[in-house]
């Protein structure tokens, strides 16, 4: 075949373009999951979050009635060394103080799913600078760290200020107020699942609120917090305690409240067992056709029709048509809802209206015309 420059030109446009597109895809799958695609822990060029100015006032949040109080000012009764022991950090003025070198303490109760109110403040004035400046941290099941520091105009690694899942996930603002002044986290936290064989199920999910501003947002840890490397989950049982870290800063704490959060309800095979379906003919169907009003003495109409061999209902006010599954003669069930549709018919035959039932609300719908 002779030489021709044309033919050059476009295989080598060819051949570019599957490089780019492969060497995009590559940085594509690095993006969106997998070890490579996280920072490196402590990475310094991590881009620290904006500063953003939270409201001013009181932070204070009274704890609803079914509480769980942990800390309300006066004594540490709900807590313990991690060491074993009675926690050995000091209550003063309604608040509780760090004792540098008394080491963590936590929660003698242990808990899964919360809602966690913490209130903190830092050294004042300010002592030290990065991690060594009013540094604390609050432990979900005492394995997940919520980093506590002054983190107002001073510099550290970005997943290392206040409020980062430390380690791991900076926040997504810089929400800090001054040294020395009261600052609230409100945590909801949904603890890791694990299969029966101790295989990670479902990783926990930690969403945070630093004095009213969300700067966590659902984030998944890889595992529990570890310095220098990544731990993988492992199942310590579907509670644990509430720790705070002693990290040689008095730090102060106060208003420390928890709810825990059920697991909600899975329907149960009675539930999820529907009535059969039935096959109906479409004579029958097309007596059923015809306009009904939604609610008596007010204009709005659904329209009933057939569809093939189903029935059909469309509403004023939503645009898609639900289809009905006909488990009676009269009678139809909607395939995603606790709602049934029950067709009156007189004497002579005649269709004069359907009886609507969806959860505990139940109307009559005159049929108005066909
Ligand atoms: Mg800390």
């Amino acid at each position: 075949m002779p030489f021709s420059p044309r033919l050059a030109i476009a295989c080598v446009i060819i051949v570019a373009t599957f490089a780019l597109a492969s060497l995009s895809a590559r940085e594509g799958d690095v993006a969106s999951k997998g070890m490579n695609a996280r920072w490196f822990q402590h990475d310094i060029r991590r881009p620290k979050p904006p500063v953003v100015e939270p409201a001013s006032g009181p932070i204070a949040s009274k704890p609803p009635k079914d509480a769980v109080i942990l800390f309300d000012g006066t004594n540490l009764d709900a807590w313990k060394s991690r060491e074993g022991g009675a926690a050995r950090w000091k209550v003063i003025d309604g608040t509780m103080e760090t004792v540098p070198g008394a080491g963590m303490i936590e929660t003698k109760g242990t808990y899964g799913d919360i809602q966690l109110h913490v209130e903190w403040a830092t050294p004042n004035p300010a002592v030290g600078k990065g991690q060594d400046r009013g540094n604390s941290g609050i432990f979900l099941m005492g394995q997940f760290e919520i980093q506590v520091l002054d983190s107002y105009n001073a510099g550290t690694y970005a997943d290392g200020q206040a409020g980062a899942i430390y380690g791991q996930y900076p926040p997504l603002f810089n929400a800090s107020r001054l040294p020395g002044e009261w600052q609230s986290y409100d945590i909801a936290f949904r603890r890791p699942r694990f299969e029966s064989s101790g295989k990670l199920l479902e990783p926990a999910r930690i969403t945070v609120f630093h004095n009213g501003i969300l700067i966590q947002n659902n984030e998944e840890p890889f595992g529990p917090t570890s310095w220098l490397k990544w731990l993988p989950y492992s199942d310590q049982g579907s509670r644990g305690p509430i720790a705070l870290q002693d990290h040689d800063h008095p730090v102060h704490y106060r208003n420390i409240w928890l709810r825990e959060i059920p697991e909600r309800a899975a329907p149960t095979a009675e539930v999820l067992a529907r009535p059969n379906v039935i096959k109906l003919p479409t004579e029958v169907l097309d007596r059923y056709a015809g306009r009904y009003l939604t609610d008596p003495g007010k204009p709005n109409v659904a329209t009933f029709a057939r569809d093939g061999d189903h029935l059909t209902v469309t509403y004023p006010f939503r645009k898609n048509t639900l289809v009905m599954n006909a488990i009676s003669e009269t009678e139809f069930d909607l395939p995603f809802t606790d709602g049934r549709y029950t067709f009156k018919v007189d004497a002579s035959g005649k269709v004069t209206g359907v009886h609507f039932r969806i959860g505990d609300g139940e109307r009559d719908m005159p049929r108005v015309g066909p």
